[in-house]
Order: C-alpha cells, then structure tokens, then sequence
C-alpha cells in the first residue's frame, strides 16, 4: 500500500547508511519459525535475528515472564542492588555450566560488552596486557571487541586506530592457511598450533599475553567447527604458560549447536565464557562467566553499567532456560539437524553441483554450505572490484528471499548459513531446505 511504501521510504531517508539491510521491508510481527511484513508478506526464518531467538519469535512462556516482570520492576541498577531475576538466573545457569568451575557471573546488554568485560577482566586477573584472537573471528563492534574481530575489514574500516595488544593466528580452517578443503583437520590443527607457538616465541612473550579468545564455531567468519585437537592443544599451551582461556559462545551456545554450549564437543575447560544471543531469546542480554576465585581479584566498582543485568531481559532468560528443560529442545536441534545435513549432502552429491558446493559444515543447527568462488578460491569481498559479479552467495540469499525464505551469507567466502530455531517443526524445516535447494539450481543453473 502507499503507507506501507512511504514508511520503507522514511526508513531509508533516516535511517543511518552504516546500517546494512537483506530486505526492504518493515517487520511487523514474529510468531515462532515466521516473521510477517506491513506489506502483508510472511517469510520463514531461518536467521533467527542472527541466532538468536533459538525458541522462536515470541515465545509464549518468555514473553510472558517479561510481561510479569514489566509489572513488577523494569529497571532495578546492577549496581545498586541484586534483583531477583537476576539471581535467578544464575541459579537456573550453574548446572548447565560445560565446567563446575564456572560459577561466578556478570551480566551485560550485548555480545561485544561482553567481550569487552572479558578482556579487562583477563588483563586484571593475569595482570598481562596482549590478548591473542584469531584471523576470521568476529566479536562485536564496540573498540575493544572491533579490535579482536577478523573476520571482515568492512568492521573497522575507517574506525582505525583500534585497540593495541592484539596479535592475530590463522584459525584452524582450510582457507586461512591456503590449503585445499579437503585437507585432514587434526593435520590443519598442527600447523595452527606451530603458529600459536611462534607466535609467543616471535612477537607476544606468554609473560606479557593475558589470554587467548576464541569462537568454539567459527561464526561470521564462516560457520566452522574449531577441530577439537586444536582446542586441546590451545588449553595445554594457556596452562603452561598461565594464559587464560576465553571461549567466546556468544553465537554458538545456548542449544544452537546440538549442546548446551558448544565447548562440551572437546569438553576443554573455558576461564572465561562470553554468553549472549539465544540466552534471552530476543531480549538484550550477555553475560561473561568465570570462576570466583578469578573474580575475587576485581575490585569493586570496576565493572558495570547502567542497563547491565536488566531485570526483564533477565526474567525473560530464566524462562528461556526452563524452557530449554520443558521443551525437549536439543532432541529437536539433533533430529532436525541430521535432516538438514542429509538434505545439503545430497544437493553436493548431484553431478552437477559437485563443482559449485565446496563444503557442507557446522553442528547442530549452525550449519553453513560453501559455494566455489566464480572467481578463483580467495576471498574477494575484500576487493572492491566491481568488475566481479554479485557473490553466488548473495544470489542464493536474494532468490531465496525471493521464495519467502529469510536466511543470511557470511565470511568474506561464499557462504551461506543456516541458524533456524532451534524448536523448529519439521515440517517447516523441510520446507526452507525446499526452498534453498530450489534457490540453488536456479542461481547455479
Ligand atoms: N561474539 C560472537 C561470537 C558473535 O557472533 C557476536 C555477534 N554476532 C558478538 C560476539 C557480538 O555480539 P553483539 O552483536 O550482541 O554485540
């Protein structure tokens, strides 16, 4: 209609240019696997808001709780005082901790906060400054965060200079060290670890590093499972040498990947967990996760934040975790996942396509597939060469888009990855994996 267009054209007048968008349109309304347009148009989604409402858009219960707790207190001041959601919270959060040791908790708003919280906490535990992160990891966008995420320059491009102290080492995945994808992952993991290893023999001395932060699935940057031989090896290096461990699950934990958090697949202990995304299922809300005896050197005061651990946000994850336990909710991760992966598995196989899918890859339902490159095996969103045409990817995305399916590419490689919720019902799990292989012969064709 003439409004509806008018407000997508307001939207555009002012509405930052540094935001990105995949569609034009103004969401209107999320009820479980859909999301619906003020132009009428209902689209699956398998976003999830970027993994994060793993129970659906608008969960009964989790809505519910926050409502109750509108009423009650909105905004209590973490710094102020406990709330009871907020403690809560922790109570529903320790037993499903992947380490008993992690028992001591900070909540904030975002995933990058988190991060944030996470580095100055292992600068002031270690009393080392260097943090170590990895080529293609993404953690968020605020300075600190910017500084340690490599997985595409378009995050800091013009932002520089960014935060000193961070030295980068490939991730243990097959483009990062120019190997082919076919290459054996523990074979991968060595050349990593020899990395890790120069590294804190060339440039970060293991007594000025203060940890090392890692994604246990490699997120934006291309949806990969960190071999667990790797994380091993990284765990023995950081207690050789007293370095911390930073798991950074703000993407892969809360169910995503077929376990409570993905770390529990190498069961490698964690000294600091970051959390965010599926643990509210929507409402704003990130915790960094450690052991008490690590906290208790923080002196008092030196963390916060105005919104930090809002009560709602915090009621609303409580909700989230008792429907984890009511709901069966990993069963339906592993079930649907094994569909997902049959499915993609058999779209590779085809004669035709052999050549185009690179790769089929993820856990649970963090699941990517791997197109070739028209142009060649590097990345090329890092060349503004508009010479080459749109990305396979991108087309794949827009032609699902196209079909009423909402889904997302990532890295500066081909990719396109799947994080639908994690409940969702097979049937429309079929349907989206319908629609993508329909997507896919028409782009490719
Ligand atoms: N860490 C990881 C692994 C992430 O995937 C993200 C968000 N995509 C972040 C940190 C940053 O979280 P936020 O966008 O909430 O700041």
């Amino acid at each position: 209609s003439q409004s509806y267009t008018s407000l997508v054209d307001f939207g555009r007048k002012h509405v930052t240019n540094g935001l990105g968008r995949q569609i034009e349109g103004v969401m209107t309304k999320g009820s479980g696997s859909y999301v619906t347009f003020g132009d009428g148009r209902t689209m699956l989604d398998f976003t999830t808001g970027i993994g994060v409402t793993g129970l659906g858009h608008c969960h009964p219960k989790v809505s519910a709780a926050a409502a109750k707790q509108c009423m009650e207190l909105v905004h209590g001041q973490c710094s102020l005082a406990f709330t009871g959601p907020y403690l809560q919270l922790i109570e529903r959060l320790l037993p499903i901790m992947p380490d008993p040791s992690l028992d001591s908790f900070f909540f904030w708003n975002s995933g990058s906060e988190a991060v944030e919280a996470a580095i100055k906490m292992a600068r002031t535990i270690t009393g080392k400054q260097n943090i170590i992160a990895l080529q293609g990891g993404y953690h968020g966008r605020t300075f600190g965060a910017m500084a340690v995420t490599r997985s595409k320059t378009i995050y800091s491009e013009g932002f520089h200079p960014l935060m000193p102290g961070v030295f980068t080492m490939p991730y243990p995945y097959w483009h990062q060290l120019g190997v082919p994808a076919s290459t054996d992952p523990s074979q991968i993991s060595a050349m990593c670890l020899n990395q890790l290893n120069l590294l804190l023999s060339q440039q970060t001395t293991p007594k000025d590093t203060a940890a090392i932060l890692i994604e246990p699935l490699l997120g934006e940057g291309g949806y990969v499972p960190t071999p667990v031989e790797f994380l091993k090896g990284v765990r023995e290096i950081c207690d050789k040498h007293n370095i911390l461990l930073i798991i950074d699950e703000v993407q892969s934990g809360f169910g995503r990947t077929g376990k409570m958090f993905n770390i529990e697949y190498s069961r490698v202990r964690p000294d600091i967990m970051t959390i965010a995304k599926g643990l509210a299922n929507g409402f704003p809300l990130s915790g960094v996760v450690s052991k008490k005896e690590f906290t208790d050197k923080l002196k008092p005061g030196s963390l916060g934040g105005t919104y930090a651990g809002n009560a709602v946000a915090c009621a609303a994850a409580v909700a989230v975790a008792d429907a984890f336990k009511e709901e069966k909710v990993l069963e339906n991760v592993q079930a649907r996942s094994q569909e997902l992966f049959q499915a993609l598995n058999t779209l590779r196989a085809k004669e035709h396509l052999k050549r185009t899918i690179l790769d089929v890859r993820g856990q649970g339902l963090m699941v990517s597939v791997e197109f070739a490159s028209p142009t060649g095996s590097g990345p090329y969103d890092a060349f503004v060469d508009k010479t080459v045409p749109e990305k396979l990817a991108t087309r794949v995305a827009k032609r699902c888009h196209e079909k009423g399916l909402l889904i997302l590419t990532t890295s500066v490689y081909e990719v396109v990855r799947f994080i639908p919720p994690l409940n969702i019902a097979k049937d429309d799990m079929q349907k989206g994996i319908r629609i993508f292989v329909e997507a896919v012969e028409e782009v490719v064709r």
